[in-house]
């Protein structure tokens, strides 16, 4: 008989099992059962409309077995099994199952941690068992196959004989050391111990044959009889009422469902009646998936029919703001072999996505409301997303999410605070949201046009993330009140006075200006006066038009968008009250090349102070070279 080799990935997980030093290796057991349960799904679901596989609900179990002589432990189920075909590739590449999507080239010691968060599925078994057997016969085959490892020298996989469909694992366990007593897992009492671990949510009977030993009377041997019971209590979490359930009860669920080892900030459980019926457990993770912030992670809630999984991870029951929230909704009103195409049209899905994005909204609320630490923690790894969906939902999102936002201000120098809190505390001359963006708070409290806004008492938001202009852009106001970037052109600071004599000064030197503007021309749109400077000489200002400077240096820093490079209208701002503008004005009167210089090297400076790089680093250095010889 061939022996085959594992894949690679599949080798290099399966030497992390055999030589695991992982303390919690008993997880073995609940990844088979969860295997022969999903199985089990698949051949029941069948089931429900095609008579010939001849089983009713309750003809679903799995059977589990323990021989103490030989050393075995047997997981059998009557599920949809599968072909030659499918041992092959289940069985033999590990890579598919999602487990290994992460870092490969661990050395022992970080193996714990994966096994913990992820759960690594069927080649768990090689933590306890020397040798593994899975018999199987495929629903609709007249063939069966037996497919036998002991993880190190490959697999094989022969013509067997078995009556019905369904998968049947054998464990031969690997001869007690020291620290582990591998014997354990075939004594009952630990079976028992582990299914209500970690299996107790199973849909379908854990079945066992356990032995009572029945004491009649007192001297007299006792009677042994046999009995086969179920392990698990299978009423899943969800159908049961709120008041059996404590918060533990509900985090133990999470973690064994979700695979996720913190506990989540908050759950929402909620029984609906009326014009949609369902019920739905909802879980606010306390960390991020790894993959969260990428394109590989999928979004989505569990979705059952009266118990039955239809979907594992049905994206149309979340918005993608709130795609890190996990959990299930069971509806009796969903027909079972609803396609997703169909499901995507489906008026109650409709209603309960909607139900459940209000009840989400409304759990994270209370939670700002009640622990703004816990919140402020949450919008700390998740924040982002809210901003990502007010953005890339055209405002969709904006009602949803507008007082679920915190932004960093220069209240309290740097605390989050949310938009209602700015506007309560908005001046009475004041008409606007002012916010500021830049890399970090530190280099916006270094730009330029801050400090006047400062000195007048007004707060700032401080945006510091790629996505916020974008998400500001696309609120234009909140409660009525226009956000406005101080580095907009016309962000409004000062009195009439002032800004009648700006625009005399302006008037008065705009053939100077025009000069300037000249020799700068591919670069600003203008060169003008600025109100809201107040020591800085220059700055650069956002002209209109619907890109800012901000945004420039987003789009540009994405490499799709090298091929067509936006610009944003920009205006070069000079302060009338910096000695330079007088220096400017001598120089226009009697050396323009030397103006020339300056100008450069003006632009070049705001440019810096934005935090944005120079065109010609060389051209920039050469000019100050020359000043300074000068
Ligand atoms: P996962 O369950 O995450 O897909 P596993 O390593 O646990 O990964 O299992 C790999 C695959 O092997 C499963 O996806 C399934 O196709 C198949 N498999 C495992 N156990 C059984 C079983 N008892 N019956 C049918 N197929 C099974
Ligand atoms: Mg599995």
């Amino acid at each position: 008989m061939e022996t085959k080799q594992f894949k690679a990935e599949s080798k290099r997980l399966l030497d992390m099992m055999i030589n695991s030093i992982y303390t919690h290796k008993e997880i073995f057991l609940r990844e088979i059962i969860s295997n022969a349960s999903d199985a089990i799904d698949k051949l029941y679901f069948k089931s429900l409309t095609d008579t010939s596989v001849g089983l009713n609900k309750d003809d679903f179990a799995i059977q589990i077995k323990a021989d103490k002589e030989a050393k075995t432990l047997t997981v059998e189920d009557n599920g949809i099994g599968m072909t030659e075909e499918e041992l092959e590739n289940n069985l033999g590449t590990i890579a598919q199952s999602g487990s290994l999507a992460f870092k490969t080239d661990n050395d022992l010691g970080e193996d714990v941690d994966i096994i913990g968060q992820f759960g690594v599925g069927f080649y768990s078994t090689f933590m306890v068992a020397k040798e593994v057997r899975v018999l199987t016969k495929a629903y609709g085959s007249d063939k069966a196959f037996l497919w036998k490892s002991n993880g190190v020298d490959g697999y094989t996989i022969e013509p067997a004989e078995k009556e019905t469909a369904g998968t049947v694992i054998t464990m031969v366990l690997k001869e007690d050391t020291e620290d582990e007593k591998y014997s354990e897992y075939c004594e009952t009492w630990r079976v028992q111990q582990l299914v209500k671990k970690y299996s107790d949510y199973i849909r379908f009977p854990i079945k066992m044959d356990v032995e009572h030993s029945n004491y009649a009377e007192e001297g007299e041997e006792p009677t042994v009889t046999i009995e086969t019971e179920t392990l698990n209590s299978m009423t899943p979490v969800w159908k049961k009422n709120k008041s059996e359930l404590t918060d533990e009860d509900y985090n133990k669920f999470y973690s064994e469902k979700f695979m996720d080892y913190q506990e989540p900030i908050a759950h929402i459980h909620s029984k609906n009646e009326g014009i949609a019926t369902y019920d739905a457990l909802l879980y606010i993770p306390s960390k991020a998936p790894f993959d969260y912030y990428s394109k590989d992670y999928e979004k989505g809630l569990q979705l059952f029919s009266s118990g039955v999984l239809i979907m594992d991870k049905c994206a149309d029951l979340l918005p993608d703001w709130f795609s890190f929230v996990k959990g299930v909704v069971d509806s009796e009103d969903l027909s079972l072999n609803i396609s997703r195409e169909m499901l995507q049209q489906d008026r109650q899905v409709k209603i309960i996505a909607k139900n459940v994005e209000k009840s989400i909204k409304n759990e994270l609320a209370k939670l700002l409301k009640n622990d703004r630490e816990k919140y402020e923690k949450f919008f700390e790894v998740f924040g982002l997303q809210f901003k990502f969906g007010i953005y890339q939902s055209y405002g969709a999102a904006i009602d949803t999410l507008k007082d679920l936002l915190l932004f960093k201000s220069t209240f309290e120098d740097g605390k989050s605070v949310t938009l209602k809190e700015y506007v309560s505390r908005m001046k009475d001359d004041q008409k606007y949201i002012y916010y500021a963006c830049g890399e970090t708070k530190e280099r916006i409290d270094k730009l330029p046009q801050i400090e006047k806004i400062k000195d007048m008492g007004y707060e700032v938001l401080y945006m510091t993330q790629d996505v916020d202009d974008f998400c500001l852009k696309v609120m234009l106001n909140y409660d009525g009140k226009t956000f406005k970037s101080i580095s907009d052109a016309d962000v409004d600071l000062d009195t009439e006075e002032e800004k009648e004599e700006v625009k005399k000064l302006d008037e008065e030197n705009k053939d100077m200006f025009a000069f300037m503007q000249e020799t700068i021309a591919d670069k600003v749109n203008k060169v003008r006066l600025s109100k809201k400077l107040k020591s800085h000489p220059v700055c650069l200002s956002s002209d209109g038009g619907m890109i800012s400077i901000e945004m420039e240096k987003v789009l540009n820093s994405m490499p799709q968008n090298d091929a067509n490079r936006v610009k944003a209208d920009k205006a070069l701002e000079i302060n009338p009250n910096h000695e330079i503008f007088g220096r400017l004005q001598k120089l226009y009167a009697e050396d323009k090349d030397t103006l020339k210089d300056y100008t450069k090297l003006l632009y070049d400076q705001a440019l810096l102070i934005e935090g944005l790089s120079i065109d010609d680093p060389v051209e920039f250095a050469n000019l100050v070279c020359k000043l300074m010889i000068k």
